[in-house]
């Protein structure tokens, strides 16, 4: 059992200490846009050295950039495609983290593709591979071989990303929501067998309905201007992320 239980909300009124994730190194996959995007600043606003992932190198660079400007720490750019990436190039990436940083104290999975918005019967075979590729068979790889860095942190924390249709099944939802499913289910597998032989925690992070062109993209009526920014779902992300969450492990929480 977890040491702490938060049924799914970080606690009221959290706020973070200025350099509550200083000196730690930590890896964001789709680091280019939306909530990762938002992601990698602030973990770099609030100290720490981030490593930014994805497959798109002018979008890493404009957030290498931002975070430059800022006089936030140096980060650094690894491109790479979840879709095609195999065991190979997973090991490569983390033979070179362990070369330039020799350890890695945080892991958000937040990259994911949404697939088609239509009914099983109608799915195709491409799109559900192509779905279960990046949000769940690449999280695994990722994992697996960044197991070695993370467990040389004094305290590392892997967050993944899920979603409502993770949790409760919807129409329509297909692969995507498949793909949260296991998302959840594998947090919880690698927390269960993390806790007591190492000092890494898994959790996951249900962002909620958030203005990002993948929900403009699933909600195309919505008005954007209706629901919460990256910005606003920040505290819980530096929350798991940092200091104060030691002992957090194995949950789902909502960050609404
Ligand atoms: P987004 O704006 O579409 O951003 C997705 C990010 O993932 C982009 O940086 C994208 O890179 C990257 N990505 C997609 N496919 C990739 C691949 N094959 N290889 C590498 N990177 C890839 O979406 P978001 O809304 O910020 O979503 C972030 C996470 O939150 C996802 O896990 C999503 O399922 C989850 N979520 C979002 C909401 C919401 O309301 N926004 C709600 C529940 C859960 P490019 O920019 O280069 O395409």
């Amino acid at each position: 059992m977890p040491d702490i239980i938060l049924n799914r909300h970080i606690p009221e009124g959290y706020s973070a200490a200025d350099n509550s994730l200083r000196d730690r190194v930590i890896l964001v996959t789709g680091a280019g846009d939306g909530i990762g995007r938002t992601a990698a600043l602030t973990f770099a606003r609030y100290g720490a050295t981030v490593i930014l992932a994805g497959r798109t190198q002018e979008k890493l660079e404009a957030v290498y950039d931002a975070i430059e400007h800022a006089g936030y720490p140096q980060a650094a750019i690894y491109a790479i495609d979840l879709k095609t990436a195999t065991e190979a190039d997973y090991t490569a990436l983390a033979e070179q983290l362990e070369n330039e940083f020799s350890r890695l104290d945080g892991l958000l999975h937040n990259a994911a593709a949404l697939g088609e918005r239509t009914s099983i019967a109608n799915y195709s075979l491409a799109s559900w591979n192509q779905v279960m590729s990046v949000n769940v068979n690449a999280q695994f790889m990722l994992s697996k071989a960044l197991l070695p860095l993370l467990k040389k942190s004094a305290d590392a924390s892997i967050v993944f990303t899920s979603s409502g249709v993770g949790r409760q099944g919807r129409a329509f939802w297909g692969a995507y929501a498949v793909s949260k499913f296991a998302t959840e289910g594998f947090s919880q597998v690698l927390a269960a067998e993390l806790e007591n032989t190492s000092n890494i925690r898994a959790n996951c992070i249900n962002p909620g309905a958030t203005r990002t062109r993948m929900r403009a993209t699933a909600f195309p009526a919505e008005d954007p201007a209706t629901i919460k920014t990256p910005e606003d779902i920040m505290p819980t992300y530096v929350y798991l992320m940092g200091p104060d969450s030691k002992g957090v492990t194995g949950q789902s929480i909502d960050a609404q």
